[in-house]
């Protein structure tokens, strides 16, 4: 066996000033759709933000259920949204946040594995990376360019033939 080392690239800021206008203002968005969440178990309110390429920003919130399983991440629910929408639109970037009741969450809320999936499996549809901008309630906001950086040797399409 050959032992390969893999690199993930992304960036981090504890300013929010210092982000570009565009990932700030998605960001912006993400926390008013945390507000909206349905999260009436965890109190654990997400939300996301999806740019498309024809200037749409299309937002989406965690939607739980009394059967655990039946519930939706939010970016999930924004990214089936948009692409329910706008089919032929491209996903430009994703933010992702968080609002709680009784703590200030100041790490990044990085999207779950199954919504990394899910995103990946669009930058791929759409041949152009997907820029992920996730932050918690406060502090640092991570900005992560294309899925390769967020689930490396994906399961894709092509595992299937
Ligand atoms: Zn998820």
């Amino acid at each position: 066996m050959n032992e390969k080392t893999l690199t993930l690239r992304y960036s981090s800021s504890n300013n929010t000033d210092k982000l570009r206008v565009t990932d700030a203002g998605l960001l912006k968005k993400a926390r008013e759709a945390a507000e909206k969440a349905y999260a009436p178990y965890s109190a654990f309110r997400v939300g996301a933000a999806v740019r498309l390429s024809n200037g749409e920003i299309v937002i989406g919130s965690n939607q739980e259920n009394a059967a655990y399983p039946s519930g939706l991440c939010a970016e999930r629910v924004a990214l089936f949204a948009a692409s329910s929408m706008y089919p032929d639109s491209v996903i430009e970037a994703v933010a992702v946040t968080i609002d709680t009741d009784d703590r200030r969450v100041i790490e990044p809320v990085s999207p779950c594995g199954a919504c990394r999936q899910v995103l990946a499996e669009y930058e791929h549809r759409q041949k152009k990376k997907i820029r992920v901008i996730f932050s918690g309630e406060t502090g640092k906001t991570i900005v992560v360019d294309g899925m390769e950086n967020l689930l490396p040797l994906t399961f894709t399409a092509a595992n299937l033939k």
